[in-house]
C-alpha cells in the first residue's frame, strides 16, 4: 500500500450504495405476451424511450426486458455527467451550415435543461445539479493552447459563447483551484447527477405509467417482431434493441458499436477544511485537457467522483462484474491527487468499472428501420447521461411518427437501418492493434508535455500524429 490510504474492499459501486435496501427482483418473463412496443435493455436508453412513449402515447402497451437489474449496465455505474454535448458531433454537423449547427448545439445543450425539467417534474430525486463544467487546463502550459483551440472547435461547431467561454487564471481559481490553474473552458450546460438514482427513479416512474419491467429476461433472439427469452417471448411490432455496451448477445449489433471499458474511484466525503481549499461551491463537473481523457465531480454528500483512461480490452467483451484491481484505483488516485494537491493523503472508498458502447462511426445514433420493425440507438462514446435522454425521446417520437423538431436532427434516421448506416469494426487483433497504438502515442504526447521542456521537433510531430488520430477517432 502506498502513503495514499485505501479500504481493501474498495471494489464497489458508491452510487448503488446511496439507494438504501435493494428491493425484490422484478418478476421474470415466464410467458408468451404481446405488446405494442417491446424494448430490450433497462437503462437509460431504454427507460427513456418508455418514458416517452407513454407521456405520448399512453394507450400503448410497453413491455421492457432487462437481463439483470435495472441499471445494471452503464447507465448505473457512470461518472454522473450530464453533457449538453454530443461525443462525435462535428461529424453529424460538421458539414451542415452555420445556423443548422447552431440550431443543433442549442438541441443538446437544452437537453440538459430538459433532464433537470423532467426529473423534477415526475419528482425524481437523483441529485441533480446544474453547475457547469470546467475543462481545465491544470497541469502544464501546454494545456492553455490545447483549451483555448478547443473552445474556439466548440464555437466553430455552434456552441454559443453565452454557453462556453474562457476562465483566465483568476477566474478558474474562484471556481476551483487546481495544482496549476492556468486557465480554462467553461460549459454552463453541464449538470450532474447520481446516476443509480436517476435509473432507479425512472424505472419506478415507468412503472407508475403502467410499464411492464421484467428483470432477470435476458432476450435471447431479436427476430423480427419477437423476443424471446428462456421462458417466454413477447411478439411486438416494434423492437427496441437499447444494449450499448452490453450487446453481447447481438452479434448483429456488436459488429458495428463495441464496448469499451471506462473505470472511476470516488473518495472518502471531504472535511470542509479540504473543500475550503479545494472551492467546487456550485458542485462543477471538472476535467483537464488530456487525450486520455479525465473527468469528475464533487457529489451531494461531498466526495470525489472522478473517472479517467478508458481501456479497450482484446476480444471486445463487456465488463458484467463491477470490480476493479488496486492498480487501477491507485493510478486515478495518483492523476486526481496530481490535479487537486488538496488531496494528498485521501481515502479511496470505491472503484469500479462498466462498458459503454463506441460506434464504428464514433458518432451516436437514434435509428427506426420500420420496414423490420427494428429500433435502437447508442454509440454515446462515454457522453451518453444526456444523449440518452435526448435519443430515448428520439427515438420515441420515431415510432410514432411524429415530426417534431428531434426527429429533423442529424443523428436520427427513420426507416433506415443500423446494419447500413453504421461500419462494421475490424476484425481482431486489428482492433486491439489500432487502440494500443492510439494509447501510446497519446501517452508519449503527454508524457513530452509534463516535462514543460521545449522539444522542437518530437512535439509537433507527435501532437499532429494525434491530432491525426484524433480526426479518425473523435
Ligand atoms: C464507468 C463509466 C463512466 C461513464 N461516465 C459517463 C459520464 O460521466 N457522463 C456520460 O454522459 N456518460 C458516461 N458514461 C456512458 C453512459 O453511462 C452510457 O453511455 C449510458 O449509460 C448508456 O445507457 P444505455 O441505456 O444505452 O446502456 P446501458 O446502461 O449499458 O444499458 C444496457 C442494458 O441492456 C441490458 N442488456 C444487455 N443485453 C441484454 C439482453 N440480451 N436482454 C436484456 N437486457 C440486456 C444490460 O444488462 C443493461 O442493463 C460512462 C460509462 C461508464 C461505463
Amino acid at each position: 500500500m502506498s502513503e495514499y490510504a485505501m479500504h481493501t474492499d474498495a471494489h464497489s459501486n458508491f452510487w448503488s450504495t446511496t439507494l438504501g435496501e435493494r428491493p425484490a427482483s422484478r418478476p421474470r418473463l415466464t410467458a408468451n405476451v404481446q405488446a405494442d412496443v417491446v424494448i430490450v435493455g433497462a437503462g437509460f436508453t431504454g427507460l427513456w424511450t418508455a418514458y416517452y412513449l407513454k407521456r405520448l402515447a399512453p394507450e400503448r402497451e410497453i413491455v421492457v426486458l432487462e437481463a439483470e437489474r435495472v441499471g445494471h449496465g452503464a447507465s448505473g455505474r457512470n461518472g454522473g455527467w450530464v453533457v449538453g454535448n454530443l461525443a462525435g458531433l462535428e461529424r453529424h454537423i460538421g458539414g451542415l451550415s452555420r445556423e443548422e449547427r447552431r440550431t443543433c448545439c442549442g438541441v443538446v445543450a437544452d437537453n440538459v435543461d430538459e433532464v433537470g425539467r423532467v426529473l423534477a417534474h415526475e419528482g425524481i430525486e437523483a441529485d441533480f445539479n446544474k453547475g457547469g463544467a470546467i475543462y481545465a487546463a491544470a497541469r502544464y502550459r501546454d494545456q492553455i493552447a490545447i483549451q483555448r483551440d478547443y473552445l474556439q472547435h466548440l464555437h466553430e461547431l455552434g456552441h454559443s459563447e453565452a454557453n462556453c467561454c474562457w476562465l483566465d487564471a483568476e477566474q478558474l481559481s474562484e471556481k476551483a483551484r487546481f495544482r496549476n490553474g492556468h486557465g480554462g473552458i467553461y460549459h454552463r450546460q453541464v449538470a450532474t447527477v447520481n446516476p443509480a438514482k436517476l435509473v432507479a427513479g425512472l424505472a419506478e416512474c415507468v412503472e407508475r405509467l403502467s410499464v411492464t419491467i421484467h428483470e432477470q429476461s435476458r432476450a435471447e433472439t431479436l427476430s423480427h417482431h419477437k423476443v424471446s427469452t428462456r421462458e417466454g417471448s413477447v411478439e411486438s411490432p416494434m423492437v427496441v434493441c437499447a444494449t450499448e455496451g452490453y450487446a453481447d448477445r447481438f452479434l448483429d449489433f456488436k459488429r458495428h458499436v463495441i464496448p469499451v471499458q471506462s473505470l472511476v474511484i470516488a473518495t472518502e466525503p471531504l472535511s470542509e477544511a479540504r473543500w475550503q481549499e479545494i472551492g467546487m461551491a456550485e458542485r462543477p463537473a471538472f476535467a483537464d485537457a488530456s487525450r486520455l481523457i479525465n473527468y469528475g465531480h464533487r457529489t451531494a454528500d461531498g466526495r470525489i467522483v472522478f473517472g479517467a483512461r478508458g481501456n479497450y480490452y482484446l476480444g471486445a467483451r463487456s465488463k458484467a462484474d463491477q470490480a476493479i484491481d488496486d492498480e487501477a484505483i491507485r493510478m486515478r488516485r495518483d492523476l486526481l491527487v496530481d490535479l487537486l494537491p488538496a488531496l494528498e493523503g485521501v481515502r479511496v472508498e470505491y472503484g469500479w468499472g462498466g462498458s459503454l458502447g463506441l460506434s464504428r462511426n464514433f458518432r451516436p445514433h437514434a435509428i427506426l428501420d420500420r420496414r423490420d420493425g427494428l429500433a435502437t440507438a447508442g454509440g454515446y462514446a462515454g457522453e451518453g447521461v444526456a444523449a440518452s435522454h435526448l435519443f430515448g425521446r428520439t427515438l420515441a417520437d420515431l415510432i410514432l411518427e411524429r415530426d417534431s423538431e428531434l426527429v429533423r436532427m442529424p443523428w436520427a434516421f427513420a426507416n433506415d437501418s443500423h446494419r447500413r448506416l453504421i461500419k462494421r469494426w475490424e476484425p481482431e487483433p486489428l482492433r486491439w492493434l489500432a487502440a494500443q497504438a492510439i494509447t501510446f502515442s497519446y501517452a508519449g504526447e503527454e508524457a513530452l508535455m509534463r516535462r514543460d521542456k521545449p522539444a522542437p521537433l518530437l512535439k509537433p510531430a507527435l501532437r499532429r500524429l494525434n491530432d491525426r488520430f484524433a480526426s479518425i477517432i473523435e
